[in-house]
């Protein structure tokens, strides 16, 4: 359905700019919203250019509706395709855990070193994308964006093998990327 027409009142704004830009509410698109919201509140960043955004999948996961996620990242926090620090990458490694994984980097500053949050989904997230019916996609779209971003994924700092894996300088390390 198209969300230009299907728009609730009660739809926060968060959600209503992640489906405007994307064209359809759906839960891959939410589940990337709440991720990148949730990533530039704790790292206290205003995202757009100050961050870098990887996210990880399977290869046979690199199409809709899973990839939706990336436009989810993208009105969630800023990185952006065309700014070129949002990447959809693969590796057996990353992935050992489960899929997605997304890491989230705050770009060092004068003041501060780079930091970064790694998020794995969780058995509930999997649960919640398994269950769901596709006659009802918009309504538990929205049931997804009532939960906990912390119950759907697991959240950690990321660590120097993590740093190592999106190529970017790690935490206590100053400079530019090395990406
Ligand atoms: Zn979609």
């Amino acid at each position: 359905m198209n969300f230009y027409t299907s728009k609730c009142v009660e739809d926060p704004d968060w959600v209503v700019r992640a489906a405007l830009f994307h064209g359809h509410l759906g839960p891959w698109l939410i589940a990337g919203a709440m991720v990148g919201h949730d990533a530039i509140r704790k790292l206290e960043t205003p995202g757009q250019w100050k961050i870098n955004v990887t996210c990880w999948m399977p290869a046979d996961k690199h199409r809709t509706p899973f990839t939706c996620i990336l436009d989810g990242l993208q009105a969630g926090c800023g990185a952006t395709m065309g700014k070129r620090n949002l990447w959809l990458r693969e590796s057996h490694e990353v992935l050992a855990d489960g899929w997605p994984v997304v890491h989230v980097v705050r770009l060092p500053e004068s003041d501060r070193p780079a930091e970064g949050l790694s998020y794995t989904a969780t058995c509930a997230l999997h649960g919640w994308m398994e269950n769901l019916k596709p006659e009802r996609m918009e309504e538990a779209s929205r049931e997804l964006a009532r939960e906990d971003v912390a119950n759907l994924f697991r959240i950690t700092s990321m660590r120097e093998r993590e740093f190592a894996w999106v190529g970017c300088a790690s935490a206590g390390q100053t400079g530019t990327t090395t990406r």
